[in-house]
């Protein structure tokens, strides 16, 4: 029996050319087969060769699943209640809440844009209680080459809006179960390993999770507000014009319909005020949606599931701002709502990451008062080191110093990725932006992920092997009343991303990741 080390660091095993071959081939053809494709990156395919936009590509993948300590896979199941009810209570806790971000308003548009649809929504009454979090918590694998400790889980960050890649995510667990499967228990596609042999990826359940979150609000939102006739509900995504990654969206609703026999419309940010009204003389503000190919069959929109407007790019006017408002003033239960989004600022990751007086003074407890402590301290075990840039702080003195600066992350209340400053950039990048808007960044230390290798099948049908990095997100799914009081609270699914080792940023629709599974061991 090999030790998990010698494992590692023989996986994984060489391809020949005629196994990397064949392994291309059938993972290309597998991807259109099932689905888990992308629309082409226009880098690959341009405009002018596609114009009516029919093509499809696979979704950047990797051959191999990546193997991953059971230990660290299952502190994140584990943990991810709690997550959740942390991020429900959090957004409930608007004056703990309104404080940081009021904080963050004079240095970041964006913030400040958002608590201003909060601030409007408030003075004129919200009418929806209920929120939905679909939340996907990141993580890597902590283990420092010198170090002879154990594999440690620890967090990236916490998304609380437009958390994709559970739709794909299932579609590459069902691709690398399918490689390994075989009826002699040894997979011929790829060669002989012991970490192949026998092993599967753990069962994941995304899309059943998420879209069983989305279908719980649907039915606490109750029979139709309309007035004076009652109209049939649907669910509404609202999505990003030109979006690439729709045939992860795809999933998600076809579970809905497929399932729980719910309608699901998409309609793009752009299109928000156009084809949704909230009648003006109906008190509970129920927002109607109405078909632009069918305007004869209405529909009345009891949860908003928000694949766009996470980030500054879907605001390009008032008119967004406008929609945005729209939405949250609705009777529909948003996924997230604003507060929630705003829940999610790395501020609060970096603020509940800062221990604050003795262990029964923290925010943890301060949310989490029924938690048991041994959660609270595997919630907080997931916590790297973080820092505000406050004068005469630990964070800025670490942020300054070339030397120190080369272990950290410096990052702005941004999703998506593309947005960090890493390493050495940090000193040069904080002396050219005025002292007075330091307090809009965070500053992370660095997690060390153990070294692995891969093979990667680009969109563009590039085969990339090398050094990666993985990144693991856990799927938690979320039902919550303004006191923060869960009526709906899952775990459910995982994502493993791998990028080369070389890149800092980590997105796969950013360019710089593949979609993984993993093999725990
Ligand atoms: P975004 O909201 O843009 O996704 P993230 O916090 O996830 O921001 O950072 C983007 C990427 O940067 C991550 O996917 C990861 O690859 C890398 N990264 C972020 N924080 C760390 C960290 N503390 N250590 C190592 N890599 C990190
Ligand atoms: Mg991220």
């Amino acid at each position: 029996m090999s030790s998990p080390m010698d494992l590692s660091a023989s996986y994984p095993p060489e391809l020949s050319p005629e196994q990397k071959q064949h392994l291309v081939s059938t993972v290309k053809d597998w991807c259109i087969h099932h689905g888990l494709a992308v629309r082409p990156p226009p880098a690959f395919v341009q405009g002018a060769a596609d114009p009516q936009g029919v093509l499809a590509t696979n979704a950047p993948v990797t051959l191999f699943p990546s193997l991953f300590p059971r230990s660290c896979y299952e502190s994140a199941v584990s943990v991810q209640k709690t997550y959740n009810e942390l991020y429900a209570s959090i957004s409930g806790n608007i004056d703990w809440l309104g404080e940081i971000i009021e904080d963050l308003v004079d240095v970041d548009d964006f913030v400040a844009g958002l608590w201003k649809v909060h601030l409007a929504v408030k003075s004129e009454g919200y009418v929806q209680p209920l929120s939905l979090g679909l939340f996907r918590s990141d993580y890597m694998v902590h283990k420092p080459q010198s170090s002879l400790e154990e594999a440690q889980l620890k967090q990236v960050e916490f998304n609380t809006i437009a958390a994709s890649f559970g739709g794909l995510s299932c579609l590459v667990s069902a691709l690398h179960t399918s490689l390994l499967s075989s009826p002699t228990g040894e997979p011929i596609v790829y060669p002989s390993h012991p970490a192949l042999k026998g092993n599967l990826p753990p069962v994941n359940t995304a899309v059943p999770a998420l879209a069983g979150g989305l279908a719980a609000a649907h039915k606490a939102y109750g029979p139709s507000k309309s007035t004076p006739n009652a109209l049939p509900l649907c669910i509404l995504f609202v999505v990003q014009a030109g979006e690439r990654n729709l045939f992860d969206q795809m999933e998600l609703a076809t579970c809905l319909t497929q399932s729980h026999n719910i309608p699901v419309f998409r309609i793009t940010s752009p299109e928000i005020l156009e084809l949704t009204s909230i009648p003006e003389s109906n008190p509970s503000r129920p927002i109607i949606y109405t078909p632009p190919y069918s305007p004869s069959t209405q529909f009345e929109a009891t949860t908003i599931y928000l694949r766009a407007l996470y980030g500054p790019q879907d605001y390009p006017d008032e008119a967004s701002w406008k929609a945005r408002t729209h939405l949250e003033r609705s009777a529909a239960i948003k996924c997230p709502t604003v507060l929630s989004q705003l829940s999610g600022c790395k501020k609060v990751q970096q603020i509940l990451a800062t221990e604050v007086g003795g262990p029964e003074m923290d925010y943890l407890t301060r949310f989490l008062p029924n938690t048991e402590p041994t959660k609270i301290k595997q919630i907080r075990a997931t916590f790297a080191p973080q820092y505000d840039l406050s004068v005469g702080g630990r964070g800025r003195e670490l942020a300054l110093n070339p030397e120190t600066a080369a272990n950290h992350v410096l990052k702005p209340q941004r999703e998506g990725g593309g947005n960090n400053v890493y390493r050495d950039s940090i000193p040069a990048f904080l002396q050219s932006l005025p002292e007075k808007d330091w307090k809009g960044w965070i500053l992370m230390e660095l997690i060390q992920p153990p070294p692995a290798k891969n093979v990667a099948l680009r969109s563009d049908g590039q085969v990339l092997s090398g050094d990666v990095v993985g990144e693991l997100g856990m799927y938690g799914a979320a039902l919550w009343k303004e006191n923060g009081e869960l009526l709906h609270n899952e775990q459910g699914g995982w994502l493993m991303r791998t990028k080369a080792k070389d890149s800092d940023e980590g997105g796969v629709a950013a360019g710089f990741s593949s979609l993984d599974s993993i093999l725990l061991f």
